[in-house]
């Protein structure tokens, strides 16, 4: 999400993260060999949201309202050779994630910002998702091999839960895998599919920690329609964290981008800071701006143009920024004032340092416990 959705900001030093000791407990080792769930092969098209070919556009929660630019068709999946898909992390400085696992390669939610465009990461005709061939056979090796359990993240520079999860189930399986050889999970989407999975995540809970990372940038869902034309709405993304809250998960908001001239808005801030609150939100983590560089930058100030005609946005991104990568919104210092008062009020957390500690509270114990006293 994605962390396309991680556009981390240089613009909040209050968020200086932690390097936490992610406090994982011994590796867990299954009773016996977990069963391996089967992966879906494409000899025949996967079953869509509400349809089963991919020959038409997918049933996308956005048709609802009428004001929204189309989605973008997803193309049909293709599949690509992978070695390893559970990695280490450099550090645990992001969320306290100590393992990354991304099975698919590619995104359809089709975020007109997301930085994973951007040549470095390689990855052609973003739009077009992949997966990893036997990607399930290649994770259980992956933690079987693994030394030391640990939070493992899913949801960068793709969706774990774009549309073809819902029928392939990879990411459902993979969270069985985390279950059965004693892994947290920490996962960034924008899709309420994550909801499917729950109970795996309350299983998950009973032994490690679990963070549900659900992206909301704007809390207006027309906009959130024209920015993210793939994903459901901001609307429904908040009724999935009030979901998942009520099942006990730790749930919360990534509140990045926030789209300069676009979405820098106090008011609207305020406002989803207020419904996170109500939905039971436990964190909300911003980054008020964004990045630009090369092709998704091109991508992006032509999408920006095509959406809001007339408004010379290109003129003023180009002026204001030129050919920086961090394009920190100029309100970046009044939103951070108001958004922290804000979050203080309703008690939901907003600095990473204060975020990893409480998810992760109580399992860090578990490993004491292992030694006599
Ligand atoms: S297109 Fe996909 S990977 Fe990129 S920001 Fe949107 S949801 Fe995240």
């Amino acid at each position: 999400m994605q962390e396309a959705d991680k556009q981390q900001t240089p613009t909040m030093p209050q968020n200086t993260a932690t390097q936490q000791d992610p406090a994982m407990r011994q590796k867990k080792t299954p009773q016996r060999e977990p069963a391996m769930p089967q992966q879906k092969t494409h000899q025949r098209e996967p079953a869509m949201p509400q349809q089963k070919t991919h020959q038409r556009e997918p049933a996308m929660p956005q048709q609802k309202t009428p004001q929204q630019s189309p989605a973008i068709p997803p193309k049909p999946i293709q599949h690509i050779p992978a070695k390893h898909i559970v990695t280490k992390t450099k550090d645990q400085s992001w969320f306290g994630i100590d393992y990354n696992m991304n099975i698919y390669r590619g995104c359809c939610h089709g975020c007109i910002y997301c930085d994973s465009r951007s040549a470095c990461y390689q990855i052609e005709d973003f739009d077009q998702v992949r997966t990893k061939e036997n990607a399930l056979a290649i994770i259980r090796d992956d933690l079987r091999r693994k030394a030391k359990t640990g939070v493992i993240g899913t949801g960068s520079m793709s969706d774990p839960y774009n549309p073809f999860e819902s029928g392939l189930l990879l990411t459902r399986h993979a969270l069985e895998l985390a279950d059965a050889f004693g892994f947290g999970m920490a996962i960034a989407t924008k899709s309420t599919l994550l909801e499917r999975d729950a109970d795996i995540l309350e299983s998950i809970k009973e032994h490690s920690p679990v963070l549900c990372k659900v992206t909301i940038t704007t809390p207006r869902d027309e906009l959130a329609a024209k920015l993210e034309p793939g994903a459901p709405l901001s609307s429904e993304r908040m009724e999935l964290i009030s979901r998942l809250a009520g099942r006990g998960l730790f749930a919360g908001i990534l509140l990045m981008p926030v789209l300069p001239f676009i979405e820098d808005n106090p008011s609207d801030i305020l406002k989803l800071v207020s419904m996170a609150s109500e939905a039971g939100a436990r964190f909300i983590y911003p980054a008020f701006g964004m990045t630009l560089r090369d092709r998704q930058k091109e991508w992006y100030l032509d999408r920006l143009e095509a959406i809001f005609p007339g408004q010379a946005l290109r003129s003023k991104y180009l002026k204001r920024y030129g050919n920086a990568y961090w394009c920190t919104s100029p309100r970046a210092k009044k939103l951070w004032g108001e958004f922290s008062r804000a979050c203080e009020a309703k008690k939901i957390l907003y600095r990473m340092n204060d975020i990893i500690p409480a998810y992760k509270r109580g399992y860090e114990y578990t490993q004491l416990s292992l030694f006599p006293v």
